[in-house]
């Protein structure tokens, strides 16, 4: 350390484990020490900055007020796409460029996180066919060649579609184009790009909030920031803070005397059904009055989604109603066989799109290109985009930080730093076969770590080396070991119990009990690597089956006033947080 400011330490390979360590380190440097980009936010946006930040030699902090990815970048209908919607509306630009992420994401930079997925777009009518396409055809293209591994789109007849579509009612359609796009656990792939960019230097600081801007001669200069675990308040100064807050953007520009309101909130919900329940094989688009339905398919289930509303409620917990589920019921009923019915929904899940403000547009079509802005010297906002293009969001905020410090920065260099986990994935599932003979374990446990944690796969089976234990599920049917949670406390950040369930695995949208039934398990697994006491555990465990519960009984409410109001009847698990 020089002169009070942080310098990149790129030497220890252990700076990449965030647990309580990181955490107990980044907390004294950062009360003390200065760094080049305070960046606020913890989800995609956030996390992007970061990597990119410190890959071009800046030193680098990231403060979340809750967990990693515990906002909009957990909740999203996990595409990484073009958008074929937005095709139709001539933004070629925005097409070429998320597709070319795509490619880029696929094949180099994390294609042990990011999968190929298959779309099915029936057609309805007879000039369909041409107009789709074309439509597709020039998606395919403007793929191009260099890095993109997914096949070409591909015609259907009626009867193919029969085939490989049981589930749609045939007198509905007169054929189908099957084309490729990809998808991705949002919120582990932002715990894999933290972890990246902590390896790389970066101090990534959960659970501590923002409450003030600090300004030192007309210029931003810092944050008053508190630790919601310890009750800790202190400033934390920097060269340039970038507020990558989404939904919650307006709220750091007031903190610097700001009040232009640049980002509204649209909701989005999604269902979870078992994949049995909708015989498919692939995924499926559908055209909707508004927008477009999607039907995911995500390992046991499918990812219906998803709805596209204002909201003006509660950010942290958008709720889902009784009316966003029977319009995403009622709208992929009317082309299937066999109605599905509420009592086949296992999950339901509900995010904000943080839009940046159009005029009097109705949300669902608002652009979802994003916006970097300087509200005032020493401050860079960062606002809409979409998850696909957060490298691209990230490199131009960047550039701004740079003229913003007026520093001669290189270019931003991410496109060729693969996530944790990217670089030895094609290698260790080459050899899955090998490593379940060795371990003992079957292989659809290693082909699940390997899909989750790529060529750090060591890292989970290390545990399990130690003590067997950690090998058994957590849930009957459902693949996440136990290993899997102490590994989520020392490697990833995690800090609650539903950190864990929500996050770290999706138990609880993947489990009809939505996760209760493993929750004192995992949080006895996690007190020990915690220093949790007996009534933490209980309180964790409280905590966590109200949450389950108010989301519940939100779901049932008829809008989303009573949704809300029903789903913040659980308290936040964090001190501090309404
Ligand atoms: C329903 C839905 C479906 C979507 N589907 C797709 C898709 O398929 N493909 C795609 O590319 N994109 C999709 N998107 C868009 C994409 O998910 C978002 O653009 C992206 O996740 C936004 O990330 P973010 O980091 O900007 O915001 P967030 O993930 O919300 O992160 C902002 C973070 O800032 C933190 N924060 C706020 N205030 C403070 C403070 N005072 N102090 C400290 N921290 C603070 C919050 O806690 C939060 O974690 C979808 C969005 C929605 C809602």
């Amino acid at each position: 350390m020089k002169d009070g400011r942080i310098h990149r330490d790129q030497s220890d390979p252990a700076n990449d484990r965030l647990g309580p360590a990181h955490r107990q380190s980044a907390l004294s440097r950062l009360s003390t020490e200065e760094v080049d980009v305070l960046v606020v936010g913890g989800g995609i946006t956030g996390i992007g900055c970061a990597l990119d930040a410190v890959t071009r030699g800046l030193t680098v902090a990231v403060v979340e007020q809750r967990d990693l990815a515990s906002g909009t970048s957990s909740r999203s209908s996990k595409l990484i796409h073009g958008g074929l919607r937005y095709l139709e509306q001539f933004k070629f630009g925005l097409v070429k460029e998320a597709l070319t992420e795509r490619g880029l994401l696929l094949s180099q930079l994390a294609p042990h996180l990011v999968r190929p997925v298959n779309f099915l777009y029936p057609l309805t009518r007879f000039w369909e066919r041409l107009y789709v396409g074309l439509g597709i055809g020039l998606y395919d293209l403007m793929a191009g060649r260099n890095g993109n591994s997914l096949p070409r789109h591909k015609h259907l007849s009626r009867k193919e579609v029969r085939r490989r579509a049981p589930a749609l009612a045939p007198h509905l359609y007169r054929g189908a184009v099957v084309y490729s796009d990809a998808s991705v656990d949002d919120a582990r792939y932002v715990v894999s790009a933290a972890r990246t960019a902590a390896g790389l230097g970066a101090l990534v600081l959960t659970s501590t909030k923002v409450t003030g801007i600090v300004h030192t001669e007309n210029r931003v200069s810092g944050a008053q920031v508190e630790c919601l675990e310890t009750g800790k308040k202190f400033e934390i100064l920097c060269g340039t803070v970038v507020n990558a807050t989404g939904v919650w953007s307006g709220d750091i520009e007031a903190y610097a005397g700001e009040h232009g309101k640049s980002v509204r909130a649209s909701k989005g919900i999604h269902l979870l059904i078992p994949r049995n329940r909708i015989e498919l094989e692939t995924g499926l688009i559908l055209r909707t009055n508004e927008s477009v339905l999607f039907v995911i398919p995500w390992d046991h289930h499918w990812i219906v989604g998803t709805t596209d509303t204002d909201w003006d409620l509660d950010r942290a917990h958008p709720a889902a109603s009784q009316k966003d589920i029977g319009y995403l019921l009622s709208t992929l009923n009317e082309v299937l066989n066999t109605p599905l019915h509420y009592s086949d929904i296992v999950g339901v899940y509900a995010g904000l799109r943080p839009l940046l403000t159009g005029e009097s547009e109705k949300t669902s079509k608002l652009s979802r290109e994003h916006a970097v802005s300087v509200p005032a010297p020493g401050l860079v906002s960062i606002s809409g985009g979409k998850y696909t293009t957060y490298r691209v969001m990230a490199a131009d905020t960047i550039n701004a930080v740079g003229i913003d410090q007026n520093l001669d920065l290189p270019a931003s260099g991410t496109a060729s730093v693969p996530l944790i986990g990217a670089v030895g994935y094609h290698k260790v599932r080459s050899e899955a076969k090998k490593l379940s003979q060795v371990t003992g374990l079957s292989l659809k446990v290693i082909d699940h770590l390997i899909s989750r944690h790529g060529d750090r796969v060591g890292e989970i089976l290390d545990l399990i080396s130690v003590d067997p234990e950690l090998g058994e599920p957590l849930a009957s049917d459902h693949p996440y070991l136990r290993a899997e949670v102490i590994h989520a406390v020392r490697s990833e950040a995690a800090l609650h119990l539903e950190d864990v369930l929500t996050r770290r695995t999706r138990l609880s949208v993947e489990t009809r009990d939505r996760g209760t039934e493993s929750a004192r398990e995992v949080a006895e697994l996690m007190a020990p690597e915690l220093g949790w006491s007996g009534a933490t555990v209980d309180h964790e465990v409280d905590h966590y089956l109200r949450r389950v519960a108010s989301e519940r009984e939100s779901n049932n409410e008829l809008d989303d006033q009573a949704a809300d109001a029903t789903r913040l009847g659980a308290r936040d698990v964090r001190k501090g947080m309404s």
